[in-house]
């Protein structure tokens, strides 16, 4: 297992949480046989401190979880590095610090993502609902549909949801810890499985700057997203690796620079970083 990436289990512990607390909304749905009435059901229930509550703690078990899982990489990045006791210095004051605001940061922005789940969803039913009494079906009839349909919409949200969120909240992480450090470059890595995108796997292994995020796409000749660092955008698992000794690295190595990605030897890259 790479040391920087963020661990697979942690996405699929996430999206699990993030289902069973929409199963509440399954329940609701089982138990009434107007459309409109489940559709004020859920409406209560997403509003109510128990959802909002539960939808927080949810959020941060994940960030906290990814944050305690960072620190063991830093942990061992600075056992191998003549930079260890700056770093094992700057993990010891982190809650206090800088990355304690963003750890808190991370909590509430996911907490109201989570949050928005239950709209999203009732918009998407509220237009089935729409579609199917054009076609003269009856209430009760559309009121099974929804129960049946609502569990696999949620599925693929909180997925979606856990994927993007636990990527991005980690590049959050590391970069609010590269800065306390002074650590200004990462090497990009994709995630090993087949769903790395082209645009991505042009990414892999090249060297970039905190400070001037590619535009993956365009440096791949399509349409382009705006720049972003590893990790930054849905459905992408790739993470920033730290640039903690330069040495460490084989050279000539790629570098993203002034908008292309070029190969340059250690002393061409020490003119630069
Ligand atoms: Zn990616």
């Amino acid at each position: 297992m790479p040391l920087w990436a963020p661990k697979l289990i942690i996405e699929k512990r996430y999206a699990r949480s993030i289902q069973k607390l929409m199963q509440q909304f399954a329940l609701l749905a089982h138990s009434r046989a107007d459309p409109a009435d489940i559709l004020d059901a859920w409406k209560d229930y997403a509003a109510s401190a128990a959802f909002q509550k539960a939808a927080q703690d949810i959020a941060m078990k994940m960030v906290t979880h990814l944050f305690s899982d960072g620190q063991k990489s830093w942990r061992e990045a600075a056992r191998v590095n003549s930079r260890g006791r700056e770093i094992y210095q700057a993990l010891q004051e982190e809650l206090t610090g800088q990355t304690g605001v963003v750890y808190h940061e991370l909590i509430g922005q996911n907490a109201r993502l989570i949050g928005t789940l239950p709209e999203t969803i009732a918009e998407q039913v509220t237009r089935y609902v729409a579609k199917e009494q054009q076609k003269g079906r009856r209430a009760e009839e559309i009121a099974v549909d929804i129960a049946k349909i609502f569990p696999e919409k949620t599925k693929a949200r909180a997925e979606l949801i856990a994927r993007t969120e636990v990527s991005k909240a980690s590049t959050t992480l590391t970069r609010t810890r590269c800065e306390q450090v002074n650590i200004r470059w990462y090497v990009w890595r994709t995630s090993e499985d087949q769903r790395v995108r082209d645009s991505h796997a042009l990414m892999e292994d090249v060297l970039v700057c905190w400070n001037a995020p590619p535009s993956p796409e365009a440096l791949n000749h399509e349409r382009s997203y705006g720049r972003y660092h590893a990790g930054n955008t849905f459905n992408c698992r790739c993470y920033p690796e730290p640039v903690v000794k330069l040495e460490a690295l084989h050279w000539p190595h790629k570098v993203y620079y002034q908008d292309r990605i070029q190969m340059m030897t250690l002393a061409q890259f020490k003119q630069i970083a």
